[in-house]
């Protein structure tokens, strides 16, 4: 059969070279202009993204800071101060990606953020909806893996790899993607004062991350290998990434109570003391106390959004067991219905799971695993029995937990 360009249409013996495809051919002149073209379409691209037209993903308006708090709240229970902050913190930041280059001088800056509260109160969960909402790329990084550059440990810089990955090597996306920094309180310095000896993983660290927060472009070894000298860098500009960081700063409580000491002496101040409620120190929390905690100024600086999450009651423990869209009691209800099975939790049985998890003092972390061990029995069981029903009632909750590891967890608590 004779070979032509499935594109202009001439034969092999009238052009150069021709390129074989799996269904057909491409003569060298055809590629040259098909190259051209795509070359072209992205620098329309990128002037229409410089024109004002940034696009979040598939979205391409921003939704406004209440509508972002509304989405919150079908997801994340109570948390109503940082949903606020959150939404208002992400809007602006997004706005400052479209904001048009006004001859005014002046410049939006970054907003970072940082959350305070104790373990499972849904600090993670609230980054992740914020960046499942915008249609952004999104990566969780633990901050205790990290190590000064050249100490065995990942590198800073290793958290430009991830997002990049999730963004599918897009640089362009993975530079207005959304990182959040878990676990920020375990890089603290040991002590409020600069130390003498090296700290490898404390400020060391936290001067690595300064430079992540106050944007830079990021030689990043492509995917994800180890830095070697012959390799080719993709670079990433973190100007645009939004950096939300996460911690529990167990005994931050004691720090804001010293300040607040410290700072009500005299007349003026005694009113203000009885107003303080001392069972909620966090809600007071102030960019000093994280000082005194052992993170850099520079870095407390670097993140001028700082917000704080409650510690979750007894009601709330139970509406997130029930209300979520995605609430762990739905998820179950659905697995046993894809079986034709009708799931119901009696009202005590949730009493008892909520019980549970206020002992094990994990946070609504603490609920799926209960959960989980609750049911594993029937989920082994059930779908093999012809019933139509299954009532979970708080003796069945309490004698599969006796039964579970679960026990010996109590045992250990
Ligand atoms: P952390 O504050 O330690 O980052 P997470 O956000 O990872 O906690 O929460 C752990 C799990 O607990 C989440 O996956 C979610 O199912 C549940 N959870 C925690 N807090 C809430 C909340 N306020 N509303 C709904 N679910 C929550």
């Amino acid at each position: 059969m004779k070979k032509t360009c499935n594109f202009c249409g001439r034969s092999e013996r009238e052009v150069k070279l021709l390129i074989t495809g799996i269904n057909g051919y491409i003569c060298e002149e055809c590629a040259q202009q098909a190259y051209n073209i795509v070359k072209e379409s992205g620098l329309t691209q990128e002037q229409q993204e410089r024109n004002g037209g940034a696009k979040f993903g598939k979205q391409a308006k921003v939704p406004k800071p209440r509508e972002i708090k509304e989405y919150l709240d079908q997801y994340i229970i109570g948390q109503d101060e940082a949903k606020r902050f959150l939404s208002v913190a992400v809007y602006n930041h997004y706005k400052r990606l479209q904001q048009p280059e006004d001859k005014d001088g002046v410049e939006i800056e970054k907003s970072n953020i940082i959350m305070v509260g104790s373990t499972g109160t849904g600090k993670t969960l609230l980054a992740r909806t914020i960046a499942k909402l915008l249609d952004v790329p999104f990566t969780i990084v633990d901050a205790t893996v990290f190590t000064e550059a050249g100490y065995v440990g990942e590198d800073v810089e290793s958290i430009l790899s991830r997002l990049l990955q999730v963004a599918d090597y897009d640089v362009q996306a993975a530079q207005r993607g959304i990182v959040f920094i878990d676990e920020i309180d375990k890089i603290a310095r040991k002590s409020d004062n600069p130390s003498i000896t090296r700290d490898v993983s404390g400020e060391g660290v936290q001067q690595g991350l300064l430079k992540l927060l106050e944007g830079t472009i990021v030689n990043v070894p492509p995917r994800g290998g180890r830095k070697h000298p012959d390799q080719e860098y993709t670079h990433v500009d973190t100007r645009n990434i939004l950096f939300i960081c996460g911690g529990a700063f167990d005994g931050i409580e004691r720090k804001i109570a010293q300040r607040m000491n410290t700072h009500t002496v005299g007349y003026n101040s005694v009113q203000n003391v009885r107003k303080i409620d001392k069972n909620d120190l966090m809600k007071y929390v102030q960019p000093q106390d994280l000082k005194s905690f052992g993170l850099i100024p520079e870095i407390i600086g670097r993140l001028p959004v700082l917000t704080y999450l409650n510690p979750l009651d007894r009601e709330a423990l139970r509406r997130i067991l029930l209300e979520p869209k995605n609430s762990i009691v739905k998820q179950y209800e659905k697995l046993f219905k894809m079986d034709g099975i009708e799931l119901t939790f009696e009202q005590s049985a949730l009493d008892l799971i909520v019980d549970k998890a206020v002992e094990f003092k994990l946070g609504a972390r603490g609920l799926r695993s209960i959960v989980e061990s609750i049911m594993m029995d029937a989920m082994f069981e059930v779908p093999s029995q012809r019933k139509k029903t299954f009532v979970v009632t708080s003796e069945y909750a309490q004698q599969q937990l006796d039964k579970s590891h679960m026990s010996a967890l109590e045992l250990a608590s």
